[in-house]
């Protein structure tokens, strides 16, 4: 069948068949052209998969915490890639909702989950998944695409439970009006008393606030040494810090001595505070337009979603990329894993193999103002205007080892 005549097809079948079932949805082929060339759709999608392994003219099921608009166009690419390539259909049915709800659906679901994919964001939430035991191993050929920081893996480095998709950052952000630039360069210093009043931050109950501390904890044992680090932490908030943890740190614990650092830090962060944390990610940035607060913490996309649509907003408004001396500002991803039950494994597999693609990189990246997890994928505008920055590299597995944590330090410190 010549490739028109198969477009066309697909896009009467499954015009006819664009359906809401609740909140699942049935892929159709709508806008199928709106990001990918031709030559996208007819390449092979999924060149990791044996074509005799995957259920064609079957179905993926994908459960994804994403929103709908931020993933149908790469699905309803995938599904066109497909079936011009193999000659037959292949249904993705999506269902979006809350992360922590689709998880606790994945679980009471057990074997007969319909889920074969699970997409999240945050690698905290990712290793929530991995450890209610929904996941299996990522096939080795599919993770070895991903930069190994951005993956799950076992200490060797072989394939783990979950892959990265995306990046983001979590940058500081400044009042071009009223703040002065260079008072905070790392996230270290934001907990400076000089900063007292001037901080915007939403709850400790968000993951990315989470991750952020977690990621703290984990870079900490290397640069204990490192004396301008922490030179403003009061000696009266270490002590307290450290009489707080002592009698629970295990000797043998090789952040003990870090988590005394990042409680002091957490508790003069505290002290910092402009106001009780209230809101989401955007809140804190809009609070720093509004005057309520010098600086403030929030994933980029964020910002780029409120920049796209009011570029005035930059004029308020500055981004500052932390830590850019020593270990990089702060990045965590969203990312995927193919179910312990998943009943199309292979096309599950295939999926998550097109969505590595260069192509669906850059698209998925672009939409959603996050960065790609390959090297070497253009970045979109707005964000090359954000500016080139050094990434922290630490595991993002990390992140959810040491959730559990960071929650304690959290709660310590006062963090409400
Ligand atoms: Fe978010």
């Amino acid at each position: 069948m010549d490739f028109e005549k198969k477009m066309a097809l697909a896009n009467n079948s499954l015009l006819n068949c664009r359906k809401r079932q609740g909140k699942a949805l049935r892929i159709g082929a709508v806008a199928l052209f709106m990001a990918f060339s031709q030559a996208s759709i007819a390449q092979n999608p999924c060149p990791t998969v044996a074509a005799d392994a995957l259920d064609k003219d079957s179905v993926v099921n994908v459960y994804s915490a994403r929103k709908e608009a931020l993933i149908l166009p790469l699905l309803q690419n995938f599904q066109a890639a497909f079936s011009n390539h193999y000659d037959s259909e292949i249904q993705v049915n999506l269902i979006t909702g809350k992360a922590d709800g689709l998880l606790k659906r994945i679980e009471l679901e057990g074997k007969a989950t319909p889920a074969d994919i699970f997409i999240t964001v945050d690698a905290g939430r990712l290793h929530r998944a991995k450890s209610a035991n929904v996941l299996r191993p990522v096939p080795k050929s599919i993770a070895d695409k991903v930069p190994t920081h951005l993956r799950d893996h076992g200490v060797d480095g072989s394939a783990g439970y979950w892959i990265g998709l995306s990046q983001r950052a979590r940058p500081i952000y400044y009042s071009r009006k009223r703040a002065d630039q260079s008072a905070v360069t790392s996230y270290e210093k934001l907990a400076h008393p000089d900063n007292a009043g001037k901080l915007c931050v939403r709850s400790s109950g968000s993951i990315y606030n989470q991750s952020l501390v977690a990621a703290m904890i984990a870079s900490m044992p290397d640069r204990l040494d490192q004396s301008d680090s922490f030179e403003w932490l009061k000696q009266e908030t270490l002590e307290w810090a450290r009489g707080q943890l002592d009698s629970q740190n295990e000797v043998t614990d090789p952040y003990a001595e870090a988590k005394v650092y990042v409680l002091a830090w957490a508790k003069q962060l505290v002290e910092n505070f402009a106001r009780p944390p209230t809101g989401g990610d955007t809140d804190q940035i809009r609070a720093v337009a509004a005057g309520q607060c010098d600086f403030s913490l929030a994933n980029s996309y964020y910002f780029g979603r409120l920049v796209a649509k009011d570029a005035a907003m930059a004029d308020d408004v500055g981004i500052i990329w932390p830590n850019q001396n020593d270990r990089g500002s702060h990045v965590n991803v969203s990312g995927a894993g193919i179910t312990v039950h998943a009943k199309h494994p292979a096309n599950a597999q295939c999926l998550l193999d097109y969505m590595l693609k260069p192509e669906s990189q850059e698209w998925y990246a672009q939409v959603n103002y996050e960065y790609p997890v390959l090297p070497d994928i253009p970045w979109s505008d707005l964000l090359t205007e954000f500016g080139k920055f050094k990434a922290d590299d630490l595991e993002m597995r990390k992140l959810g080892e040491l959730n559990s944590e960071a929650v304690k330090i959290m709660d310590r410190a006062g963090w409400r």
